[in-house]
């Protein structure tokens, strides 16, 4: 009888997760079900364009059926409630009870607000469409006052977090400042863009020499860093920061770190302290080896003993390596270590700028071949999940 695959969520885990156990085994053997909250693929990498309203909502959304439909993968669009790995049962927030054989847990991660007093009540996130969504309206909203009131407060946008999300969405908004401004009637120059970390560098990771061709760059389309300065507290109308500066805003976009899913922190698979699920070298749950935990959810060490980053591309990767043992364990096959093939970290910096390190030797590149290659590999990603004509 053909065993039941349950894989939780439709990210870039989920999805590859997905289709290469279906690539590999027939529905004779494998009946596979997909849940997620909504009934589409996001493009989480790209969301900062539809959050800076320089593209479509319909480019970081492909609609699952498109991905998935004529495969033989059952589609179940709605939220997990809780995981209950004892009784090899998902409970559904519709109240519905899913059994399974073998569980993908890919349900991604959570920002991480790290207690600051409200930080998570008053600021802005950017996890999914609908966060990409309520920071465009609630930008364009602000510079609706701000062109009434004048009101620096209205003019004066937060981005606290300066890693590869903070940096990528910075680098949109100054670059569909002016367009904005000059709808509204604005001096382009009352906009004050804040970048505000609390390490003593952006960009973590990268080296001297990127980060600062990404600081030149950003500086002169106007981003003003702030770094070795923690954000302290957070009211509707401040940012108060530990050297006791306070800066007058009704806008921070919060993108200064993220921890596991709750769901899975409180599942009762064994997880670390911040909620990200153990695995053992084949992806599968170290409590639970039916369960395979991939993507963001999962924390993975490299041969340093160092977690390696939550990435896309190491996401993608855990994915397909999950399907390819899930075939292993069914088949009494044996299974193989997951070692992901970095191709390398790029951080896009505007519409036609960006860094990055790539390939095995880690080359240096800059400017629009960056940019270039920061594409190309969207599209050999969309490519691998036969989703390059399907977005909605
Ligand atoms: C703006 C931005 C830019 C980024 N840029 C890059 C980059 O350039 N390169 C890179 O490699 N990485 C980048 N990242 C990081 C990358 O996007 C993540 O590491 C990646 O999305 C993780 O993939 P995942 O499959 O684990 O989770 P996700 O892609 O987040 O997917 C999780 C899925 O689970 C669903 N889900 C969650 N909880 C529930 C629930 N309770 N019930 C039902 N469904 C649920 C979600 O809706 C989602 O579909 C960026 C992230 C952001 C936010």
């Amino acid at each position: 009888m053909a065993k039941h695959v349950l894989i939780l969520g439709a990210g870039y885990g989920g999805i590859c997760a997905a289709l290469e156990t279906r690539k590999l085994l027939t529905a004779d053997q494998a009946r596979i079900t997909l849940v997620n909250r909504y009934p589409f693929h996001q493009l989480v990498t790209e969301l900062h364009l539809p959050a800076a309203g320089s593209a479509d909502e319909r480019h970081v959304r492909i609609p699952l059926d498109k991905l998935v439909g004529g495969k033989k993968i059952d589609v179940y669009v709605g939220e997990v409630k809780a995981i209950h790995p004892d009784q090899n049962e998902v409970e559904m927030a519709d109240g519905a009870r899913l059994g399974y054989d073998v569980l993908v847990v890919g349900l991604g991660s959570e920002t991480e607000f790290f207690g600051i007093p409200g930080l998570a009540e008053h600021s802005f996130v950017l996890k999914s469409v609908d966060d990409a969504r309520r920071i465009r309206e609630h930008v364009h909203a602000c510079l609706d006052e701000y062109a009434k009131t004048k009101d620096e407060a209205a003019a004066t946008f937060v981005v606290g977090g300066a890693g590869l999300t903070g940096i990528e969405l910075i680098g949109e908004l100054a670059d569909m400042m002016p367009a904005q401004c000059r709808a509204r009637g604005i001096d382009p120059s009352a906009i004050r863009l804040y970048s505000v970390e609390a390490m003593p560098s952006i960009l973590p990771g990268f080296p001297e020499d990127l980060i600062q061709r990404a600081r030149t760059s950003l500086e002169s389309r106007g981003v003003q860093f702030i770094t070795g300065v923690a954000v302290t507290q957070m009211e509707p109308g401040a940012v108060h920061l530990k050297d006791g500066r306070v800066i007058p805003t009704r806008t921070m976009i919060w993108t200064g770190g993220v921890r596991g899913n709750a769901v899975v922190a409180a599942s009762g698979l064994a997880v670390e302290r911040r909620g990200r699920a153990l695995v053992n070298e084949f992806l599968q749950s170290q409590s639970h080896p039916n369960v395979f935990v991939v993507g963001d959810s999962a924390v993975v060490m490299n041969g340093e003993g160092r977690p390696y980053p939550p990435t896309a591309q190491i996401s993608w990767q855990m994915g397909v390596h999950a399907g390819r043992q899930i075939y292993a364990l069914l088949k009494g096959a044996k299974m193989e270590r997951f070692v992901p093939h970095m191709a390398g970290t790029l951080a896009s910096l505007g519409r036609k700028d960006a860094i990055g390190m790539v390939g095995e030797r880690k080359w240096h590149v800059k400017g629009k071949p960056a940019a270039w290659l920061k594409e190309a590999s969207n599209i050999r990603y969309l490519s691998k999940i036969g989703g390059l004509f399907a977005r909605a």
